[in-house]
């Protein structure tokens, strides 16, 4: 039997069946009328961003990054929680446009961006972070033809990476950000073109779960924003340091010690240099903020046994749950937490698969793990749905379409 990865905190069962927001899930799906469904729990997104500001510094900003979770009610509770928004499309922009926030507030980063999405960006006065030259003289080009001030940050690629993480972003050749001995002239360049200088964009690697890792790599970020700085004679406005902290998935996986990172960066923040003596800070975070945050329900269609294995064949599957089916940059297909969710709690009586309804072998939720007495009509949970779900899965594929998403 394979393990299960850990259940996030805040989940218990009620009268036998899992809870969110206090009323249990077979609840919400009849109240959402179909599964497969995302359900996001608005107070266990609060609790997170209030956990993270309790350990961190008061002078860290916090932002949220779009791409974890871009669906409107869950970016209007980010709204009233942190202090920005990181996108990384023309896509994007329009959603947070349409969800109100306020363009000061967005930095927007990405390789590629196309001139149309670079002119949205200006128009609107979001900050760019640009990931070359090329994307500089762009711009600026843009900003003219528009009678706009651009305000521009510089994506460094950092020559160290983030150790640890499940997808490292910096070090070596990279197609995101400037390699760093290039920063200072470009920097130069852009305030000499009259642009508003907004400082630089330092994101080494996500998805680590080990507080000294990401702290190291936060003291990386700050000597090399240092020496840029430096090297560039201009001020430093903002420095953004990037995210990294992850969430526990698997078996063994344990939580981030914000408070050990919160501590370090505090030991950095107070022996700051007078260059980046009023530099504003922040982190960047995707799933930390919202991955735990979201729980994947899907009903149970058919069971069958097949050389003595038994399948609990589901309504959902890798076409909204891609990471979770271990097909989204893993090398090793490891369980994620998954709970028979009208069980919840109850005792494991037999092996079993959960599988989707993809003709595809690689479409597994669960692999020879643990489970209660499961059967047709039951519902199955898997746990930290709540970022790079529901966007960052192929929904179209064999024509199955999105699954409903609910915030409650
Ligand atoms: C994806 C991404 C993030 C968010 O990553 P998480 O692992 O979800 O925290 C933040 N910043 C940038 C530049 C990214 O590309």
């Amino acid at each position: 039997m394979k393990a299960l990865g850990p259940i996030p905190a805040g989940y218990e069962a009620v009268g036998g069946v899992l809870a969110v927001a206090g009323r249990p899930v077979t609840e919400w799906v009849e109240e959402a009328g179909q599964t497969p469904l995302f359900l996001y729990s608005a107070d266990l997104i609060r609790a997170r961003v209030a956990h993270l500001r309790a350990a961190m510094p008061e002078r860290l900003a916090l932002h949220y990054a779009v791409k974890a979770n871009p669906f409107r009610p869950v970016l209007e509770v980010f709204a009233g929680l942190v202090d920005g928004f990181d996108i990384a499309s023309g896509g994007e922009l329009a959603i947070v446009q349409q969800a109100g926030l306020p363009s000061a507030r967005i930095s927007f980063a990405g390789p590629g961006k196309r001139d149309r999405e670079l002119e949205a960006a200006i128009a609107a006065g979001v900050t760019l972070n640009l990931e070359s030259e090329a994307e500089a003289h762009r711009a600026l080009t843009i900003a003219d033809t528009l009678g706009m001030t651009p305000r521009l940050a510089i994506r460094v690629n950092p020559s160290f990476d983030l150790k640890g993480s499940g997808m490292k972003m910096g070090g070596g050749a990279k197609p995101f950000g400037l390699d760093a001995e290039r920063v200072p002239a470009l920097a130069r360049e852009i305030v000499a073109a009259g642009a508003e200088w907004r400082g630089f964009h330092l994101f080494a690697g996500s998805q680590a779960l080990d507080a000294d890792a990401i702290a190291d790599t936060q003291a990386q970020a700050i000597a090399l924003a240092t020496q840029l700085t430096r090297e560039a004679g201009l001020p430093l406005p903002h420095c953004n340091l990037g995210g990294g902290m992850g969430i526990p998935y698997f078996p063994g996986d344990t939580p981030v010690d914000a408070a050990h990172v919160g501590e370090r960066l505090g030991a950095q923040f107070a022996a700051l240099p007078d260059e980046l003596r009023d530099t504003e800070f922040c982190l960047e975070l995707g799933r930390y903020l919202v991955g735990e945050a979201g729980v994947y329900l899907t009903r149970i269609v058919d069971r069958k046994v097949s050389h003595g294995e038994v399948f609990l064949i589901t309504d959902g599957g890798m076409h909204h749950q891609l990471a979770a089916s271990g097909n989204f940059g893993t090398v090793v297909r490891r369980n994620y937490p998954v709970a028979i969710a009208n069980r919840f709690g109850a005792e494991v009586a037999e092996e079993a698969s959960v599988v989707g309804c993809l003709c595809t072998p690689l479409d597994r939720l669960a692999d020879k793990a643990g489970f209660p007495p499961a059967d047709v009509g039951d519902l199955v949970a898997v746990f930290c749905a709540g970022a790079y779900g529901a966007s960052a899965s192929p929904s179209a594929f064999l024509g199955q379409g999105p699954a409903c998403e609910m915030l409650v």
